[in-house]
């Protein structure tokens, strides 16, 4: 996917693309690991030097609910948001830098199914994340 179609999403579903968007919206697609509001805040504004925080966490608000960007829980409890994986994918964090992959595949079932007897709750969807050192970090 492209700049263009993130921003074709935006202003299909009523976001006007300023210069301050599309700061935001570079900003988040091209990094290859999981930012706070506030590291792309300081990231977009070499781009968009007028940038806002407010516009920041707008636009972040929006691209989630696009699905075009999904929410990383963090070690240290801040919240970050990362490019999303096509489909369900979970994913996998590194504590030391903040790279994130994505990675199929799970065997769940036991566990979920253990779940529902125990609990009488029927288990719909979940939502895996899982912390380490990356290959550079370890
Ligand atoms: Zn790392
Ligand atoms: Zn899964």
């Amino acid at each position: 996917m492209t700049d263009t179609s993130w921003l074709n999403q935006l202003q299909d579903n009523g976001c006007r693309v300023t210069s301050a968007r599309r700061a935001v919206v570079e900003t988040v697609q091209g990094s290859p690991r999981a930012l706070t509001p506030v590291e792309v805040f300081d990231l977009a504004r070499q781009r968009y030097s007028a940038l806002g925080l407010v516009t920041v966490y707008r636009t972040l608000e929006k691209l989630e609910e696009l699905h075009l960007i999904q929410r990383v829980h963090q070690p240290h409890g801040c919240q970050a948001f990362i490019s999303a994986g096509h489909g369900h994918q979970h994913l996998l964090l590194c504590k030391q830098c903040g790279q994130v992959e994505f990675f199929d595949g799970d065997d769940l079932k036991p566990l979920t199914e253990s779940i529902e007897q125990r609990t009488g709750y029927q288990i719909q969807e979940h939502w895996l994340q899982l912390f380490g050192l990356c290959e550079k970090c370890k």
